[in-house]
């Protein structure tokens, strides 16, 4: 049967792509050895940077964010290269069996996957490695399987701390273009993103931005490369153009979506992911039930995973939401399988979008029998509304 209205695509990623980029990429495949190429690729490559807060290169693969997990460790170690990890999740976990399978030692500090990385225990463990042997540290910028975001800032200063010089490596694809994120600003060497959340495109790009010690370190790194080799990359980018045939059409989006960030300004997009964030916890706990994310300082402004009651299925409450309501919610993944359920609230996200999504919980949980306190979308629209009354109108926001 035809659902009418539109879908609600509230998993964390992919995100809900706004009407404007699927009208930026709705032109016919262009020729990618053409000069009106190269000048949509230098717009891209150049307009990125300005994203992720880099000054040096981003490569871009078509490829979804996996790709680009593959290329920062092909590009930077060698076999038998170890690299110290932080179990913040199962998207960390999926890292750290990459790296496994690529031969590279990898290391885990583990966590009950509740908070974000612990940069102690990062500064620790580098300041016991007096012979160097860590040539990386990796971190899951938000770890979306849990809803918890760690400081990579802090990372920072525990590897400087301890005056170490293993290369930084943050997950940034749930993150980019909805927490804030400064790839310079916090000597990141590699952040690798994708297309399909923060930044509202259809899935299909990868990122790899680039510090100039990571660019140092590609030219001694022995692990096996081809497809994701940056060299190649970037001889074909200096030009504006790409070593294989690029994904021309998601390209388009790019360029508009990088557009429309800066139209609503970076500090603002931020501002707004974390008022939505806000809201949505304090419906949860209004409902009376909890947030997996038990720091404040690690919760998430990407996503909220929440927790059943025990006994209560989260799936089957995720089922009964799509089939009444036309609506998807992120799945607990792994060992959160069926016990959590995750609400996506980045992209191109308002506060009505919210407000329905929330209804939409709600209405799950009285039709699935999930014993919960009413209230929880009334607590949200007190926010929201309290928090609208006092923040500048849109037209003083722009003057
Ligand atoms: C979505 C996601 C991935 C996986 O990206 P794919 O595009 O599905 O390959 C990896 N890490 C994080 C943090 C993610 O949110």
């Amino acid at each position: 049967m035809r659902q009418a209205g539109r879908h609600f695509l509230q998993i964390p990623g992919p995100t809900n792509v706004p009407d404007r980029i699927l009208r930026a990429m709705d032109y016919p495949t262009m020729d990618h050895r053409s000069p009106e190429f190269a000048a949509l690729g230098k717009r891209c490559l150049d307009g990125i940077k300005t994203i992720f807060k880099c000054s040096g290169p981003v490569i871009i693969y078509p490829a979804s964010g996996t790709g680009a997990w593959e290329a920062a460790l092909v590009n930077t170690l060698s076999p038998g290269d170890k690299v110290l990890m932080c179990e913040t999740g199962h998207f960390a976990t999926l890292w750290k069996s990459m790296a496994d399978k690529l031969g590279i030692q990898s290391e885990f500090i583990e966590t009950d996957w509740r908070v974000g990385a612990d940069s102690d225990a990062i500064g620790a463990r580098l300041a016991d490695d007096t012979g160097h042997e860590i040539k990386a540290v990796c971190v899951v910028h938000n770890e979306t399987s849990t809803g918890c975001a760690s400081r990579i800032d802090e990372v920072r200063a525990a590897i400087d701390a301890a005056n170490h010089p293993a290369l930084l490596m943050a997950d940034t694809i749930s993150s980019l273009a909805s927490i804030d994120f400064r790839h310079d600003e916090w000597g990141v060497d590699v952040t690798v993103s994708g297309s399909q959340k923060g930044l509202m495109l259809p899935p299909g790009l990868s990122f790899n931005a680039v510090s100039q010690k990571a660019l140092e370190a590609s030219k001694t790194a022995k692990l096996r490369k081809s497809f994701w080799e940056w060299d190649d990359m970037l001889a074909a980018n200096a030009k504006g153009f790409f070593p294989y045939t690029p994904a021309t059409n998601i390209l388009y989006g790019l360029a508009e979506a990088i557009d429309m960030l800066h139209e609503e300004g970076l500090g603002n997009v931020f501002a707004r992911h974390d008022r939505h964030a806000e809201a949505t916890r304090r419906a949860v706990e209004a409902w009376g039930l909890e947030v997996l994310c038990r720091e404040p300082k690690f919760h998430s402004s990407s996503l909220t995973a929440v927790l059943m009651p025990e006994g209560h299925s989260a799936d089957r409450l995720r089922k009964i939401i799509s089939e009444k309501f036309d609506m998807s919610l992120g799945a607990g993944l792994s060992k959160l399988a069926d016990k959590v359920f995750r609400i996506g609230h980045l992209g191109d996200f308002n506060d009505l979008t919210l407000l329905g999504t929330l209804s939409g919980v709600e209405m799950g949980f009285e039709i699935a029998g999930v014993p919960h306190k009413r209230g929880g979308v009334q607590a949200a629209i007190d926010f929201l509304s309290a928090e609208a009354q006092s923040a500048p109108s849109m037209e003083a926001a722009a003057e």
